[in-house]
């Protein structure tokens, strides 16, 4: 019995194992049903190789991947898996055809309710759901099966107990091994995304400060020039557009320059009420051009030490990205929110825009990465690596069509 049940085991991480080692770096939405069909294959072989009692019952670990798959992916991730069990458990009939048939049915219906709230748990308390829910559903069905089995004798109990523990044992094992996974493809991520803006924050604090001595003595020549009587007009519309590039260069190294390390005599100690206030004015002209209300609650005592200059430019990123989201669409509501939660300052920025798919969603913050015409893409990165630097961390959830939720967690005790 043992030995079956390793190798049941060995069926629920096959998936696993196969791809943290062939598919880790593939696409999101490829993954995900990458890791539907895996785990199809490891049920499949769950029922084909069921778990022998010794005193003759059997039972497998069909439901540990169902219920996995329905909590991590919903009702889209657990319908191809429902087909797979029903029918490959026709194909195998035999006793037991229809209450498996109702059973995962009901399974089908009611776990992947739970999906959204388990997908914004932590990582621990993932654990722990999935671990209730493997105990609860398989509770229901030596529930339903003492029901309909008429002698309720101790060999009966002695399976519910076996199937109970080992479901929870199994499934709890997995679930953190999924976690841990998932806890160091995101190490690795933040890794890489440090990486990066070390080497532009490098570039951007050498070459910006060289740049922009120059532009400012060009544009100062060039609006004295335009301001001249002797040019013609057409002279004139040439100098008013190399102002205006000028003036763009000028604001992609100001960008850039926001990337230099926090300069020590800009460090304050402060709950960023005036940051937020300042900055919140700074943007409402700018919103209410494009009909956009901006509603604003500070419920922050606690305080921190951070560079002014940079942490209102991260502000400032934010507000405009929000903005733009939601000017084609006519307008919206900007929400922006401080409060606190025991010893971190949480910023919470929303909007009603357009949102951002879960593609272009792993993509902000990477430098030069944006989709608007007049972009630079070094805004989100900016905001990256400031709330990197004050050992905070960024999250962001957003839908398509949604709208967006930018989250900053701000520690104020190391
Ligand atoms: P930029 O604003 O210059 O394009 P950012 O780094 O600020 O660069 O943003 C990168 C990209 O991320 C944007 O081009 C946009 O596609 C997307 N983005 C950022 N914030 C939002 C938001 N609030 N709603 C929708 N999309 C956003
Ligand atoms: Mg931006």
């Amino acid at each position: 019995m043992f030995e079956t049940l390793l190798l049941n085991f060995l069926f629920m991480l096959f998936p696993v194992v196969l791809f943290l080692i062939f598919f880790e770096n593939r696409s999101y939405s490829f993954n995900k049903k990458l890791l539907v069909a895996l785990s199809a294959v490891a049920l499949v072989l769950c029922i084909a190789n069921p778990i022998i009692l010794d005193n003759g019952f059997i039972f497998d670990l069909r439901y540990v991947p169902f219920i996995i798959v329905a909590l991590f992916g919903g009702y889209k991730g657990a319908f191809p898996l429902y087909i797979v069990l029903n029918v490959y458990r026709f194909y195998v009939n035999g006793e037991g055809t229809l209450p498996s048939f109702l059973f995962s049915t009901s399974v089908l219906l009611l776990v992947p309710l739970c999906s959204s709230y388990f997908k914004k748990q932590s990582s621990k308390s993932r654990v722990i759901t999935a671990t209730t829910i493997a105990f609860a559903t398989m509770a229901w069905y030596l529930l339903t099966l003492s029901f309909m089995i008429k002698s309720l004798n101790r060999e009966f109990w002695i399976l519910a107990a076996n199937a109970l523990s080992t479901h929870v044992i199994v499934t709890s094992v997995i679930m953190i091994l999924l976690e841990k996974i998932i806890q160091n493809i995101k190490n690795r991520e933040r890794l890489i995304q440090s990486e990066r803006l070390s080497v532009v924050s490098e570039l951007a604090a050498s070459v910006s400060h060289e740049i922009k001595n120059p532009i400012t003595v060009t544009s100062g020549f060039l609006q004295l020039l335009y301001k001249s009587p002797t040019i013609s007009q057409e002279e004139r519309r040439f100098v008013d557009l190399s102002l205006q590039e000028l003036q763009r260069a000028e604001k992609i190294v100001s960008d850039f320059l926001s990337f230099a390390k926090p300069q020590r005599d800009n460090l304050i100690y402060s709950n960023m009420s005036e940051e937020l206030d300042y900055t919140r004015n700074v943007i409402m002209p700018y919103a209410s051009v494009h009909g956009v209300e901006v509603r604003y609650k500070f419920q922050n005592s606690l305080k921190c030490s951070y560079d002014r200059n940079q942490i209102q430019q991260c502000f400032i990123n934010l507000f405009k990205n929000a903005v733009e989201a939601m000017k084609e669409l006519g307008g919206g509501i900007l929400t922006i929110e401080a409060f606190e939660d025991r010893s971190t300052i949480m910023i919470r920025i929303r909007d009603t825009g357009i949102g951002m798919s879960k593609e272009e969603l792993s993509r902000l913050g990477k430098p030069y990465y944006s989709t608007k015409a007049e972009g630079t893409g070094l805004g989100m990165s900016m905001v990256y690596s400031t709330i990197q630097e004050l050992g905070g961390t960024v999250e962001v959830h957003s839908e398509k069509g949604e709208g967006t939720t930018v989250l900053l967690f701000i520690p104020t005790k190391q």
